[in-house]
């Protein structure tokens, strides 16, 4: 690993996008794109571009949980046992799961992360692993700014994601047309509320984004 973070950029999500598009021909192909961001700050929406037409690798930390649980492994049993009581995956489990992923992604194509890691502790153990086994990966981080957390908690509120578990394809309410019959156009899943983005949820997400932030943010500066 070359290093945990050139620079963080505070830029709206076009502006990243476009940092991407014309740095294209000069980053490296083991390059590890981190994206920090509150809840709804367009995470999903940057990664989701970075994949379509960029061809970038996908890690979701979520979506691997939710695979975890849905193929009923060891794995996704405990992660289902902690989720029930303490609500969260511990930060061993995660990285185990990032370890495992990379290791069986040796492809040429970089590398984005969705929404991890989340806390210091998470960020220390990923360098930790990269440091170790993955020397090769250098890692950027874009930081996505957003002040305002209504307009994220609007946002999140008119989410709709495909049930199917294999696709989990992320809707906006208002984007919909009024003919839209409620399934997902690319497996024709339900379209579905996560339970994680229930208002009261949401504000509890976005405290607890609020307390981690500003010291992952330094350790990432560091
Ligand atoms: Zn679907």
């Amino acid at each position: 690993m070359k290093s945990i973070c050139q620079r963080i950029v505070v830029l709206n999500i076009l502006a990243i996008a476009c940092t991407l598009f014309c740095s294209l021909s000069c980053y490296a192909s083991r390059t590890i794109f981190i994206v920090l961001g509150a809840p709804g700050a367009g995470k999903g929406t940057l990664t989701e571009q970075c994949i379509k037409q960029l061809g970038f690798q996908e890690l979701s930390t979520g979506k691997l949980c939710r695979q975890e649980i849905a193929l009923g492994s060891e794995k996704g049993k405990l992660i289902n046992q902690f989720s029930m009581s303490t609500g969260m995956t511990p930060d061993y489990i995660i990285v185990e799961m990032v370890e495992t992923w990379l290791a069986t992604h040796q492809e040429d194509r970089p590398v984005i992360f969705d929404g991890y890691p989340r806390t210091k502790h998470q960020a220390e153990l990923l360098t930790q692993v990269l440091k170790e086994k993955f020397p090769e990966y250098t890692v950027r981080v874009f930081l996505l700014s957003v002040s305002d957390h209504e307009e994220l908690i609007k946002r999140i509120a008119n989410r709709l994601v495909c049930e199917n578990k294999t696709c989990q394809a992320v809707y906006n309410r208002e984007f919909l047309k009024n003919s839209h019959n409620g399934h997902c156009d690319a497996c024709g899943g339900y379209l579905i509320t996560r339970p994680d983005d229930q208002e009261h949820i949401v504000r509890e997400r976005l405290r607890s984004f609020d307390q981690h932030n500003l010291k992952l943010s330094l350790f990432m500066k560091a």
